[in-house]
C-alpha cells in the first residue's frame, strides 16, 4: 500500500445498489419479464413501445401509496399490470390492485408462475457500474479505508460483492439505516482517518445525511430516480461524477494538483 505524498489518507463511505453495481438494471429485467409473463396470460400486448416506462409507472403508482413503498408485495404488480393491460390507467389499476377493488384478470397458477419467474430474475447478479473497479483499486494504493454501508441485509451485499469480483476491496461492510449519527458513531469508534466522504447514488438517503453529519458528499447519479426525490440543487452535492473512478480521483488528489 503506497499513500500519495501530502495527502491524508481519507475514510470513504460507499453506497451498494446502483452506486456500485447496477440494481436498478436487475430490476428492470425482472420488471419486463413480469411485463411479458402478464401479456402472455391475458394475451393482450402492452400498448407503448416503452414497455420499461408503461411498468415502471404502475410500479411507481403502487410504490407511492403502499406502506412498504417500493417494497410492496410482487403479486400487487402483476395484478395491477393485468388490469393495466384490460384497458384501466396505471393510477386506477394500481388503486385496485391495492385494495383488492378489480376482480383479478388472471388465474392463480399464472400469477404464482409469473411471482416465481419475477423472484428468479431479481437473483441475477447486477452488473458493476461503470469505473468502480478501477476506482476501488485507486482508492486502496491510497490507503483510504473505504466501507460499505447499505440498508440492504449484510449478507446479500457480501454475496454480490463475492458475484462480482469485488472481495477484498472492503474494511468493513455496514448495515443499517444511513442518518448522520452512524457516520459520526463510525468514524468516532473505529481508527479511522477523520478526513470523510460518502460517495452514493440517491440524494435523500445518500448525500442529504452524510452531509448533515459534515462529511464531503460525491453524487453519483444512478438510470432510475424515484419521482419523490429532492434535486441535487437543493441537496448541494460536493461533487458530481458520471464514472466512479473520478470519486478516487477526487479524494485521492494532492489537494494542490
Ligand atoms: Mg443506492
Amino acid at each position: 500500500m503506497s499513500q500519495t505524498d501530502g495527502v491524508p489518507p481519507a475514510t470513504v463511505f460507499v453506497d451498494a445498489d446502483n452506486t456500485l453495481w447496477d440494481t436498478d438494471r436487475v430490476f428492470a429485467e425482472a420488471q419486463l419479464g413480469l411485463l411479458s409473463g402478464v401479456e402472455a396470460a391475458t394475451g393482450t400486448p402492452c400498448p407503448v413501445s416503452d414497455r420499461l416506462g408503461y411498468v415502471r409507472a404502475i410500479d411507481q403508482a403502487i410504490a407511492a401509496r403502499h406502506h412498504s413503498g417500493l417494497r410492496y408485495p410482487a403479486k400487487l404488480l402483476i395484478k395491477a399490470t393485468a388490469l393495466a393491460l384490460s384497458g384501466k390507467g396505471a393510477v386506477e389499476a394500481a388503486r385496485a390492485s391495492r385494495l383488492g377493488t378489480a376482480p383479478s384478470h388472471l388465474p392463480a397458477s399464472s400469477e404464482e408462475e409469473i411471482e416465481a419467474l419475477y423472484w428468479r430474475a431479481l437473483k441475477a447478479v447486477p452488473v458493476l457500474r461503470p469505473g468502480v473497479m478501477a476506482g476501488l483499486s485507486a482508492l486502496q494504493d491510497a490507503g483510504c479505508a473505504v466501507l460499505i454501508v447499505s440498508e440492504a441485509a449484510r449478507g446479500k451485499v457480501e454475496t454480490v460483492i463475492g458475484a462480482t469480483g469485488l472481495e477484498g476491496h472492503f474494511t468493513r461492510v455496514i448495515e443499517g439505516q444511513k442518518r448522520p449519527e452512524l457516520y459520526r458513531r463510525v468514524l468516532r469508534l473505529a481508527r479511522l482517518p477523520k478526513r470523510a466522504f460518502m460517495i452514493g447514488d440517491q440524494l435523500d438517503r445518500d448525500i442529504a445525511p452524510a452531509k448533515a453529519a459534515g462529511l464531503a458528499t460525491i453524487y453519483f447519479p444512478g438510470g432510475f430516480r424515484p419521482e419523490w426525490t429532492p434535486d441535487a440543487a437543493e441537496v448541494g452535492p460536493d461533487f458530481t461524477i458520471t464514472d466512479f473512478s473520478e470519486a478516487a480521483r477526487i479524494i485521492v488528489a494532492s489537494p494542490d494538483a
